[in-house]
C-alpha cells in the first residue's frame, strides 16, 4: 500500500486496523508514519532490475543505515536479505540489534576513530571502506594491535559531478570523501604488501539523489581504467548509492533497468561481487510526516500557515532547500489559495520550501507532508527544547511504535 495521496494515507491506516484521528490522539503531532509494505515494493523492485540483467546472485544489497536507523526500519530490510552500509559506529550497534550480522555490515565514512576501527575489527564486521591513507595505516595498527587481517575496499574518489543539490555530491576530486587515483594505488598496494591488511577491492560513492545514470557510467568507467592502470582484479566491487526519487510527484525517475544494464555493461565480465549501498530509494517514499496546523497569518500580503511541525523534525526544506509535496488528511471547506507554511521556531528557515494551495485551514487542521522516509527523523533535533517526533510503522494489519516521542521532560533527565 503506497503513501502517495491522502485517500492512500487513511487507507493504509486503515488496512493496518486503526484510522489517523486515533493515531493523533495516541502520539501527539507532529509524527512520522512508514509503512513497510513501501520499503519492501522498493527492495523488490530493485532486486527485480538487477535479476532482469543476470545479476541477482551477484549482487548484495547494502541499505545505507544513515537514510533511516530505526531498529524497525532496519529489520524490516533485514528480513529482505539487505545488509548494513553503516558511517558510525553506532549504526553497527543498530544494525546488529536489527539482527543483520556484523560480516553483513560495511563501515564507510571519511572520519574513522581509532577507537571505533577496533570495536568494528573486534566485533568483525566484514569490510571497511578506507577513504585515506592515514586510515589505512590505523586500520593496519588496528588490526596488528589484536591479531587479526582487516577486509578492506579502496574508495575511489572518480572525479565525477552529479547528485541532486550541492551539499549532497560527493564524488568530485574537490571534495573530502574517497582517495584520488594515485593515492588509491598506493594504498591498494600497501593493503597488499601487509600481513594485516586484506585488499577485497574498490568502492565508489558519487553522490544522493542522481536522477541520471550517465555520471555513474562516467565513474563505472573510471573504476575500470584505474583496476587496468594497476593490474589489480577485486574481489569486491561496491558501487554506493545515490539513486534518486521523485519528490515531486511520487513516480519512479530513476531509471532502474538502464542503471542494471550499466552495471552488466562495466563489469560484466568481471567475477567480482557487486555491493550496492542504496539508502533513500528504499526508505523515502515510505515516509509521511503528520502534523497539524496552529494558526493563519497574513503578514505583507503573504498567507503563512503556522503549523506544530518545524525544522528540527525535518530538516530537508532548511538544509538543502528541499520540496516535500503535501496531502491535506482533514476535509476542509471553501476555496484554495495560496500559502507558505512554516513551523514555530524561531528561524526564518523554519518554513517549507516554496507555496503550497490550500483552502481556509482552521486550527487543528490534518496535514500530510510526503517521501519523508530517508534523511528525515535522523536529522531532528531538540532546538527550541521541542520533542523528537515519535515514529509509526504500519505493517500489513498491524500498527507498531517504532519509537516514542523524546520529550523535553526526557531531555531534563540527562542533565543537572
Ligand atoms: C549516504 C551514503 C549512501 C546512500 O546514499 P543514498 O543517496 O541515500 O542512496 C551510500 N554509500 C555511502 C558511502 C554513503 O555515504
Amino acid at each position: 500500500m503506497s503513501l502517495q495521496t491522502a485517500k492512500k494515507i487513511h487507507a493504509a491506516v486503515a488496512e493496518a486496523g486503526s484510522n489517523v484521528a486515533t493515531l493523533v490522539a495516541k502520539y501527539g503531532t507532529p509524527f512520522y508514519l512508514y509503512s513497510a509494505e513501501v520499503i519492501r515494493q522498493q527492495y523488490r523492485t530493485l532486486r527485480a532490475a538487477l535479476a532482469a540483467e543476470g545479476l541477482a546472485a551477484r549482487t548484495h544489497i547494502y541499505y545505507a543505515v544513515k537514510a533511516n536507523d530505526r531498529l524497525g526500519i532496519l529489520r524490516v530490510l533485514g528480513m529482505l536479505g539487505a545488509g548494513a552500509d553503516l558511517v558510525s559506529i553506532g549504526e553497527h550497534h543498530r544494525a546488529t540489534r536489527a539482527n543483520i550480522a556484523p560480516t553483513k555490515q560495511v563501515f564507510s565514512g571519511v572520519g574513522k576513530s581509532r577507537a571505533e576501527l577496533m570495536e568494528a575489527l573486534q566485533n568483525k564486521i566484514g569490510q571497511i571502506n578506507v577513504e585515506s591513507l592515514p586510515e589505512l595505516h590505523m586500520i593496519a595498527d588496528c588490526a596488528q594491535a589484536l591479531g587479526m587481517v582487516a577486509r578492506v575496499t579502496v574508495r575511489l574518489n572518480p572525479d565525477t559531478r552529479a547528485g541532486g543539490h550541492a551539499y549532497i555530491s560527493t564524488g568530485s576530486a574537490e571534495h573530502k570523501f574517497g582517495l584520488s587515483p594515485r593515492s588509491a594505488a598506493a594504498a591498494i598496494a600497501e593493503a597488499q604488501a601487509s600481513p594485516h591488511l586484506e585488499a577485497v577491492g574498490v568502492a565508489i560513492h558519487i553522490g544522493s539523489q542522481i536522477v541520471d545514470i550517465a555520471p555513474f557510467a562516467a565513474a563505472f568507467a573510471r573504476v575500470n581504467s584505474f583496476l587496468a592502470e594497476i593490474g589489480f582484479d577485486p574481489n569486491v566491487i561496491d558501487l554506493g548509492g545515490g539513486f534518486a526519487i521523485d519528490y515531486t510527484a511520487g513516480e519512479p525517475i530513476f531509471n532502474l533497468a538502464d542503471y542494471a544494464k550499466t552495471v552488466k555493461t562495466a563489469f560484466g565480465a568481471r567475477r567480482a561481487t557487486l555491493f550496492l549501498e542504496p539508502g533513500r530509494f528504499l526508505v523515502a517514499h515510505a515516509g509521511v510526516l503528520v502534523f497539524q496546523t496552529l494558526i493563519e497569518k497574513q503578514a505583507a500580503h503573504i498567507r503563512w500557515v503556522i503549523g506544530d511541525m518545524a525544522m528540527n523534525d525535518l530538516l530537508r526544506p532548511a538544509l538543502y532547500q528541499a520540496q516535500h509535496r503535501l496531502s491535506v488528511l482533514s476535509t476542509l471547506k471553501g476555496e484554495a489559495s495560496t500559502a507558505n507554511i512554516a513551523g514555530p521556531v524561531c528561524e526564518s528557515t523554519d518554513r517549507l520550501e516554496g507555496q503550497y494551495a490550500l483552502p481556509p485551514c482552521p486550527e487543528g487542521t490534518l496535514l500530510a507532508l510526503h517521501d519523508v522516509g530517508a534523511y528525515g527523523s535522523v536529522m531532528s533535533m531538540a532546538y527550541n527544547a521541542r520533542r523528537l517526533p515519535p515514529e509509526v510503522l504500519l505493517d500489513g494489519t498491524s500498527v507498531h511504535t517504532l519509537r516514542r516521542a523524546i520529550t523535553a521532560q526526557d531531555f531534563l533527565a540527562f542533565e543537572d
